[in-house]
């Protein structure tokens, strides 16, 4: 596109926002609009399944972009009509609402969908990824029964987290083994469990859910074992999908979310991109195509195409390197790099009871420092990025891990 024209950004989450908000600091000048199918102002997830959840911040609080501040920036607001239909050849995006809107760049930052709970009751049965999902929620986490978490991940091990916070009685239910430990292996993930035993949350790991009957207040999930849990109230947090399904007849090559090149460009679709939670790009560092769900890649994403919308002839590349953290009990854990790439870690630090504060940190078999998992240790984790960034090799990067004054003192 040679700017100004207009700029469609579909998804009206932290991606679309933040892309909307580039686009004008690199000078956009032309129209643009942000197209999100919820009718809320847009407005942040981290704090969902955190702060949220435990009442401890209103809808305030997780806003992203307010009327007024989306005025000053000249950015048209059409919230509450779902883009159903791309039209590549004639440049349009077609709206729930029957209105079409014609662009010269569009950027496609629709997000992804928690995966619907297999199981299905008249009510009691959540997930946690929309506002309302978590207003629902925590309404129900008002009453005294006891919670089951069906998913020992990052948002079912924070959900978890939080109703034990609230004073519910909690039991979190995996088939897998250490379900963490897919993200950080096995023996980090051994510890991950242990955080949620020390604080008396009951994990269920190594063994399935069979069915959930009932309704709220009165529910009944029955593990793969025969054990019958009774529940007030229960979590599904299964994962999440790519809202992908409104491109299907575009033409675009859709595979597991929105393939693009590595300056976030859709695949033969001049002046389409894709950002977040969306978008499979090539990540040139990687050399292969990755999807991340990380709220950081998606501000990083959304930067990187406003950019390149803007200076065509200065395209970035966007090659980040992976970041997402996660609150759970007392801990902050933090994630760099790619852990789950790597062939063997080493553990620095405390990693266990109330004092915790460690890294584990992750090469593979030639000897390059991979990634790193960091608790309640930030200065780790910083370091940790900066070494990744510069191509550090393991040995080097345990030494200066080593040399950090947390890790001498435990
Ligand atoms: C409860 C929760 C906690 C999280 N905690 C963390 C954390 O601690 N750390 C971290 O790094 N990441 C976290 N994440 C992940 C992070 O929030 C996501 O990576 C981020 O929200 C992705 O942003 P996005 O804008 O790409 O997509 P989304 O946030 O999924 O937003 C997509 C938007 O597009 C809209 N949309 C969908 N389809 C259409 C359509 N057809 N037309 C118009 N609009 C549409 C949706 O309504 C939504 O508003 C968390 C996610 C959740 C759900």
């Amino acid at each position: 596109m040679t700017p100004p024209g207009t700029v469609v950004v579909v998804g009206s989450s932290v991606a679309g926002v933040r892309c909307v908000q580039a686009l004008r600091s690199e000078g956009f000048s032309g129209r643009v609009v942000l197209v999100g199918e919820e009718t809320q102002l847009p407005y942040d997830k981290p704090p969902l399944s955190k702060q949220f959840l435990a009442g401890f911040w209103d809808t305030a609080r997780v806003a992203l972009l307010t009327a007024e501040r989306a005025a000053e920036l000249d950015v048209e607001l059409r919230l509450g009509s779902a883009a159903e239909r791309l039209d590549l050849a004639g440049r349009q995006v077609h709206l729930a609402d029957g209105s079409t809107l014609a662009w010269d760049a569009a950027v496609l930052a629709t997000g992804a969908a928690a995966r619907p709970s297999p199981w299905h009751t008249d009510s009691g049965v959540h997930v946690v990824r929309t506002l309302a999902d978590a207003q629902a929620l925590r309404a129900d986490l008002d009453t005294d029964a006891p919670v089951v978490v069906v998913g020992g991940g990052f948002i079912g091990a924070e959900v978890a987290a939080t109703a034990h916070s609230l004073g519910r009685d909690v039991t979190v239910v995996d088939p897998l083994a250490a379900p963490i430990g897919r993200v950080v292996g096995a023996e980090v993930g051994q510890y991950f469990t242990a955080l949620h035993q020390r604080h008396g949350v009951q994990t269920r790991f190594g063994v399935g859910v069979e069915s959930v009957s009932g309704s709220s207040g009165d529910l009944v999930v029955v593990l793969t074992d025969g054990t019958e849990l009774p529940a007030g109230t229960v979590i599904v947090g299964i994962g999440a999908t790519p809202n992908d399904g409104w491109l299907a007849d575009s033409g675009l090559l859709v595979e597991n979310g929105v393939t693009c090149d590595e300056h976030c460009r859709a695949v033969d679709a001049p002046d389409v991109y894709a950002v977040g939670d969306l978008a499979r790009w090539l990540h040139p560092s990687h050399d292969e195509h990755v999807r991340v769900e990380h709220w950081t890649n998606a501000v990083d994403s959304a930067v990187v195409a406003a950019h390149n919308i803007v200076h065509p002839d200065d395209l970035r590349a966007h090659a980040p390197v992976e970041y997402v953290w996660s609150d759970q009990y007392d801990w902050k854990i933090q994630i760099v790099g790619r852990p789950a790439t790597a062939t063997r870690h080493e553990l620095i630090g405390s990693w266990e009871g109330t004092s915790a504060r460690g890294a584990a940190v992750y090469t593979d078999v030639s000897g390059q420092l991979r990634g790193a998992v960091t608790v309640n240790w930030p200065k780790a984790l910083v370091l940790c990025r900066r070494l990744l960034m510069a191509g550090t090799t393991f040995g080097e990067a345990m030494t200066q891990l080593n040399a950090l004054p947390a890790a001498v003192a435990r």
